[in-house]
């Protein structure tokens, strides 16, 4: 039973990783048969062309695509473990698995946004990307190549955003995610790495010009007149896409890549002294009401880019980002069940996320513990949540972002784990 007055569900669960081989018994006991139900409540939706707007990774046809894609690509790996020991709903999901290859490109290929939004999450450049990975799953790597190299179209427009038009969802960062996606799932895109350091620059500039910056470590950024901090349209997404390029596009000068480090950490630990004492972060700067625990705006954006800098910082800068990160890792276990829908942005696929990501990068049991508590809790009440979402079948606010949570945390459960956790990623914010 779902109270109607509270954001999330609370609960008392442990999270002693003691228990996780009965939780893993739970997961391929409860997993297939829920991802069954799932996929027949999106088929339901595709044909009738309701639950899902455009053509987007966010809202459209491209997140659901993403779905499929990654539900089919999991389904090797399940698959190869558990043969000879599959059950009758496992055994009818793999039996769909080519058909999930076909309807993602389809779907892919259909999938169209407005041809000036150049990010990943909302634009063109996100859709060419998914329709690159299909190409390429489906072993069309000719094709695969020809269409990341569309996305490059949007090379010149991301650049002639205006100042300010930085964040994630809709700006400058998002196009840059979408190179750092290509490059990381299709090919290297070295071509792109003096495009990749404009972009950076741009967005660096930005930061430290904004009336906040001194505030925030040397950066901060405005959308439509207000100072967000988390992950869609505030700072968290802009430091997290950042401190990826910097990562995989080095400017090939060792001062360069230091000063750069240095002021994504700065500003990192500053948004760190912005949180409120629980750990979770405030939507913007200047509001004290401490209720949004979410991947848009709060911890649950926080968390992977805290995990990420930690790379980046000194021994006494570690200690603080370490200690941040186990504070927003607490108040999503603690306030994560989310009851606005099943979805990756403001719902638990996306909160499982974060703490799947806590997991491949501390390999630190109590956060896989957590992650499939909230998969589990999420195959019991999914089609509640769905009456809650905007766009029911959607990645972001949807069952699409369920569907791909439960292809790893299945996988994750399986004899192939170790081979699997390199693969586990926050989609459409990490890489
Ligand atoms: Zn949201």
């Amino acid at each position: 039973m779902m109270p109607s007055t509270l954001r999330h569900q609370p609960h008392t669960w442990s999270d002693d990783p003691g228990d996780l081989s009965s939780l893993s018994d739970e997961v391929i006991q409860v997993g297939p048969a829920a991802l069954s139900s799932m996929m027949k409540l999106i088929e339901r939706g595709l044909a009738m062309g309701e639950g899902f707007s455009g053509g987007s990774e966010y809202t459209g046809l491209a997140g659901i695509a993403h779905a499929y894609l990654h539900l089919y690509e999991s389904l090797t790996t399940i698959s190869a473990s558990h043969r000879g020991r599959q059950s009758q709903a496992l055994q009818m999901l793999a039996a769909s698995q080519a058909s999930l290859l076909s309807k993602a490109a389809k779907m892919a290929e259909l999938a169209r946004a407005h041809p000036e939004r150049t990010s990943f999450l909302e634009g063109m450049p996100g859709i060419l990307c998914i329709r690159a990975a299909a190409y390429k799953a489906l072993g069309q790597e000719d094709r695969a190549r020809e269409t990341a190299q569309e996305v490059r179209r949007w090379d010149g427009p991301a650049q002639r955003m205006p100042p300010g038009e930085d964040e994630l969802l809709y700006g400058r960062a998002g196009y840059l995610y979408s190179l750092l996606f290509l490059h990381k799932h299709i090919e290297p895109m070295t071509d792109a790495a003096p495009v990749v350091h404009k972009l950076m620059e741009q967005i660096l500039h930005d930061g430290r010009r904004h009336p906040l910056a001194a505030e925030y470590g040397g950066l901060m950024y405005s959308w439509h007149g207000t100072a967000y901090l988390g992950a869609a349209h505030g700072l968290a997404g802009i430091l997290h896409t950042l401190a990826l390029a910097l990562k995989q596009f080095p400017t090939g000068s060792l001062s360069a890549d230091r000063e750069w480090a240095a002021l994504i950490t700065r500003s990192t630990l500053a948004l760190v002294d912005h949180a409120f004492p629980s750990g979770n972060l405030p939507s913007s700067h200047g509001s004290d009401t401490d209720k949004l625990v979410h991947w848009c705006h709060g911890a649950v954006g926080l968390l992977p880019l805290l995990l990420e800098v930690e790379g980046l910082c000194t021994a006494a800068e570690k200690e603080k980002v370490h200690a941040a990160a186990e504070k927003a890792g607490h108040v999503i276990w603690e306030r994560g069940l989310l009851l606005k829908g099943p979805g990756l942005c403001h719902g638990v696929s996306g909160n499982a996320y974060a703490l799947l990501s806590a997991y491949r990068k501390t390999q630190d049991a109590r956060y896989l513990m957590r992650s499939t508590r909230f998969a589990l809790w999420l195959a019991e009440h999914w089609q509640e949540l769905c009456n809650h979402a905007d766009r029911p079948l959607s990645l972001f606010e949807g069952i699409s972002g369920a569907v791909y949570l439960w292809a790893d945390v299945l996988a994750l459960h399986t004899s192939a784990a170790e081979q699997k956790l390199d693969k586990v990623y926050f989609p459409g914010y990490e890489i």
